[in-house]
């Protein structure tokens, strides 16, 4: 039996930013890892509790294991739960933590496709399509699982969709921002069945990281 149906509480997580970021939110709720993701090699870490596990997963994974049940809850940037969809889950804290903007970027000074269909390189195929679609632009979506930066400059796409911070890499890179589509940040997320069978323990945990939340905040 997983962990999750066999009561224990499960919450998915991914390693780097938003584990480190999420951290202190986890320790407000009494909640701390046994073991430190970066240097073990186990995807299912114990903690100072019996009753609560943490999954590492790759980011954008994180909805697919709350959604179908196998983490109760979880940690995801608005990015990738945007691009998922949110079907299974509820949505209940907006952690604040892994800020950046989801843009359209370009070539500096690039002057357009003369008539011809944009072609757009990104990962985040799904909201790219709604953005463009919501501006009644018809464009050509090439999927990329990395590296969005280079398609413009080897001439695969015209634009790329992609998340932005400081705009670092996309000066290095010749690029520029172009049209804001989204402000992201990471949000706790529960599946929704889980929120009715295991209610006490996971609202005490929303209840907890939304005060560290508050607290941090101020
Ligand atoms: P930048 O600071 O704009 O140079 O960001 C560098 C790269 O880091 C971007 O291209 C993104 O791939 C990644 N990045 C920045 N902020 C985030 C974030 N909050 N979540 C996920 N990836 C990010």
């Amino acid at each position: 039996m997983s962990d999750s149906a066999n009561n224990a509480l499960v919450i998915a997580l991914s390693k780097g930013r938003i584990f480190k970021e999420t951290l202190p939110l986890l320790a407000h709720a009494g909640i701390e890892p046994v073991d430190d993701p970066e240097s073990s090699r186990k995807l299912i870490l114990d903690t100072n509790r019996d009753d609560v596990k943490l999954l590492i997963l790759r980011a954008t994974d994180v909805p697919t294991f709350v959604q179908y049940g196998a983490a109760d809850l979880g940690v995801a940037g608005k990015d990738v739960l945007m691009e998922h969809g949110g079907e299974g889950l509820y949505e209940p804290v907006d952690l604040n933590i892994a800020r950046c903007r989801l843009m359209t970027a370009g070539r500096v000074g690039d002057s357009g496709t003369d008539g011809r269909r944009l072609r757009v390189a990104t990962k985040f195929v799904n909201c790219t399509r709604r953005f463009y679609a919501e501006r009644g632009e018809q464009v050509e979506i090439i999927k990329l699982y990395g590296s969005m930066e280079l398609a413009p400059l080897v001439a695969l796409a015209d634009r790329i969709v992609d998340v932005v911070d400081t705009g670092n890499t996309l000066r290095a890179n010749g690029l520029e921002p172009l049209e804001h589509i989204a402000d992201i940040s990471s949000r706790l997320i529960v599946n929704k069945a889980a929120m009715k069978m295991k209610h006490a323990r996971v609202k005490a945990v929303i209840d907890d990281i939304t005060e560290a939340v508050v607290q941090g905040g101020r």
